[in-house]
């Protein structure tokens, strides 16, 4: 494990304030509420993702569809244009990398890192680290639980005798972050993380990337003698949380971080010269003075996709209709006829209210192929109806009859198609088309 060498500069200090924003950004979220519901989270035993006053259910799958190659694009698309930025300033296992190495160096200060730093010391180090997994732990379960909930949990008689399930993940995440921190660190970027592994392919020579200025820093001093500007001080390789030599070009293993641009600038400066690495494409490094190339082949074409991408999401949400219904025939009771030559059909529903009020649903038939009217029975009402509580999902039955003409009878099965919707609110309406059969007697 790599414990890189602190170093002070305009990137480092830009960098913390960015982790100042983010790091109570990923705590505090879960704990954030709109109106009396969660701000975010996924639930998974009840199977709903709560968002911004929103239920999202699996039976809307597409969403996440449609977000996950939402993702995937920008990644490639700002990938493209500015390299692995995300890793360096606001990946969590960078964030939570420097919060670990703040703790360090404020227990260790200058033995942070060595072989002879004291027991006490590095005991106490890792004790603090354990205690902030274990908030970072309860952090991340808390999008999945309500951490209200877990603090009445914790504070109930009952904690230690039945521990509740989400204790369990916590144990598990805490170990997870602790281990990840303590021992593996930049081993995970290097070898673990898919978005090192594939992020060449989205790199061109115009991507901005850090880089090192060999025109300029090679061949690099030694032995007194100078006949690039690169002093060979490997302030650069000293503090780059990876391990890795920049001058060795582009490498899976840079977070762009820019530890090394500041080293740089510092060792450069003594000199009065420009720092040798910087954010630059590898163009910029071969032809200094030459301008980035922000548009170019690959980058429309990510930018265009994922623009696409964004204007279907955004239509889809807001013609969104909170409310799902499945209506499917009913298996054991078939189709059958009743005196007065009607046909009754059965079926069973399923309907489900994504929004966080009561709601009457009226049921009616929008739509038929059959020659005469059709006729719901539900609820007992003369007009078909159905009451369903907020955030709630609700089984019933629906029986449609309808009298049945000559010239119906030449087709085996109709289409009906039934609208459910809220009185109320004319923004809350579906419709579903449901088949009717022909008993097989009556069919010619
Ligand atoms: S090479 Fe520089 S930018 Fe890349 S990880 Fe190391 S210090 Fe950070
Ligand atoms: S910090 Fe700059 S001068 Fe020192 S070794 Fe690295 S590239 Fe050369």
């Amino acid at each position: 494990m790599v414990i890189s060498r602190q170093i002070s500069g305009k990137i480092r200090s830009a960098r913390y304030l960015v982790e100042a924003f983010l790091l109570p950004f990923y705590f505090l979220l879960p704990w954030l509420r709109w109106g009396e519901h969660p701000l975010i989270r996924l639930d998974i035993p009840g199977r709903k993702f709560y968002l911004l006053g929103n239920i999202f259910t699996p039976q809307e799958g597409f969403y996440l569809h449609l977000f996950l190659i939402g993702m995937g694009l920008s990644l490639f698309f700002f990938t493209t244009l500015i390299g692995r930025v995300w890793c360096g300033w606001a990946c969590p296992q960078t964030v939570f990398t420097d919060l670990f190495d703040l703790i360090g160096r404020t227990v260790l200060g200058s033995k942070y890192g060595k072989k002879d730093a004291p027991l006490f010391g590095k005991v106490l180090v890792h004790k603090l680290w354990i205690l902030v997994s274990i908030l970072g732990a309860l952090a991340w379960v808390s999008y999945f639980a309500d951490p209200y909930e877990m603090i009445s949990d914790i504070r109930s008689a009952s904690f230690f005798a039945a521990p509740p399930t989400w204790i369990y993940f916590v144990l598990f995440f805490t170990m997870t972050l602790y281990l990840d921190m303590a021992f593996v660190r930049e081993q995970f970027c290097k070898y673990a993380c898919p978005y090192a592994r594939f992020q060449t392919v989205m790199m061109d020579a115009d991507s901005v990337n850090v880089t090192y200025d060999y025109k300029r820093g090679e061949p690099r001093r030694k032995a007194g003698t100078q006949v690039g500007d690169c002093t060979a001080c490997n302030l650069c390789l000293v503090v780059c949380p990876t391990g890795i030599d920049i001058r060795e070009g582009v490498n899976v293993g840079c977070i762009a971080c820019g530890k090394c641009v500041d080293a740089c600038t510092k060792t450069m400066g003594k000199e009065g010269k420009k720092t040798l690495i910087g954010y630059m494409s590898e163009n910029q490094a071969n032809q200094p003075g030459a301008k980035i190339r922000w548009i170019r082949p690959r980058s429309i074409v990510y930018g265009v996709l994922l623009f696409g991408v964004a204007i279907v999401s955004s239509v889809l949400l807001y013609n969104r209709v909170p409310l799902y219904a499945n209506v499917l025939p009913d298996r054991i009771i078939q189709p059958m006829e009743i005196p007065g030559g009607i046909v009754r059909n059965f079926y069973n529903a399923q309907i489900l209210n994504m929004t966080f009020q009561n709601r009457n649903l009226n049921v009616s038939v929008e739509e038929s192929t059959l020659h005469s009217p059709v006729r719901i029975l539900l609820g007992g009402t003369e007009v078909p109806s159905i009451s369903i509580q907020q955030n709630s999902s609700q089984d019933f039955r629906i029986i449609l009859e309808a009298e049945i003409k000559e010239e119906d009878l030449r087709k085996t099965s109709h289409q009906i198609t039934l609208k459910v919707g809220d009185a109320e609110n004319k923004n809350y309406v579906l419709k579903k088309t449901i088949p009717f059969r022909i008993p097989i007697q009556d069919r010619n």
